[in-house]
């Protein structure tokens, strides 16, 4: 199958989910996690109509926009951002998809105040409280939105959340149903909540559970470009 009819597929049943549950398929986006995927691989994934793309590593991101990979698409940052690369990142990518702690948002901050901008970003959460991801509990929320006012130069859009890997289909549902009722209370409690418009959950195995319980984005790399090989990574 090629990148095309992939991202076809994923569409028609993204589509299919959405009218299952009564909503709007308009309202859920595509995002192609294109890590580990080339300059190529990603414009044919633009051309086949994905809404944007993520990236997880800095390198790759830097590398790819000096290609134009991205042209026609928004870009996201979707990987674990260290406080000493934002400069990389801030001002370069639409939205920064996984801020995990007030230390990134901060850092985050001061480079958008810098370039006098404002950063799109969105909550990372840590939803199956797994030591092994980074990301906030949900009850570190109302500490941060207490303190927006601190960081006018950030845009809070929303939440991510990467459940933990599931062995069967439905398993993560619990998870998806809790992202979907702290993304409602947080829309609740952000005064200027217009912009607060993306749930970010769903990747290739669990896509259509995640629409299910309300997703607006999923992102997703493997259903669309083929499973990745890691024997490169060491060498990249
Ligand atoms: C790689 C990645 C994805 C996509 O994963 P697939 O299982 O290949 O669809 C989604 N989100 C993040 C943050 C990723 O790193």
């Amino acid at each position: 199958m090629s990148i095309t009819e992939n991202v076809a597929r994923v569409r028609a049943e993204l589509e299919a989910a959405a009218v299952a549950c009564g909503r709007d398929p308009r309202e859920i986006k595509l995002c192609a996690a294109t890590k580990m995927n080339d300059a190529d691989a990603v414009r044919e994934a633009i051309r086949a109509g994905v809404d944007c793309c993520g990236e997880n590593r800095v390198q790759e991101l830097t590398e790819k926009l000096a290609q134009n990979a991205y042209a026609g698409a928004p870009v996201h940052f979707i990987g674990h951002l260290q406080t000493n690369k934002v400069r990389q990142v801030v001002g370069r990518v639409d939205l920064i998809q996984s801020v995990d702690s007030l230390r990134l948002l901060a850092a985050i901050q001061r480079e958008a105040a810098r370039q006098a901008i404002v950063q799109s970003v969105l909550l990372e959460i840590n939803i199956g409280n797994e030591s092994s991801k980074s990301g906030f509990s949900p009850e570190n929320i109302p500490e941060i939105l207490g303190k927006i006012s601190e960081f006018p130069n950030v845009c809070i859009k929303g939440l991510m959340a990467i459940p933990p890997i599931a062995h069967n289909s439905g398993e993560n549902l619990k998870f998806f149903q809790k992202m979907c009722d702290l993304y409602v209370d947080i829309r609740n409690k952000i005064e200027d909540n217009v912009k607060v418009d993306c749930l970010s959950m769903g990747m290739s195995g669990d896509y259509r559970d995640a629409v299910l319980a309300g997703s607006t984005m999923v992102r997703v790399g493997t259903a669309i470009f083929g499973a990745r090989d890691y024997k490169n990574l060491s060498a990249k």
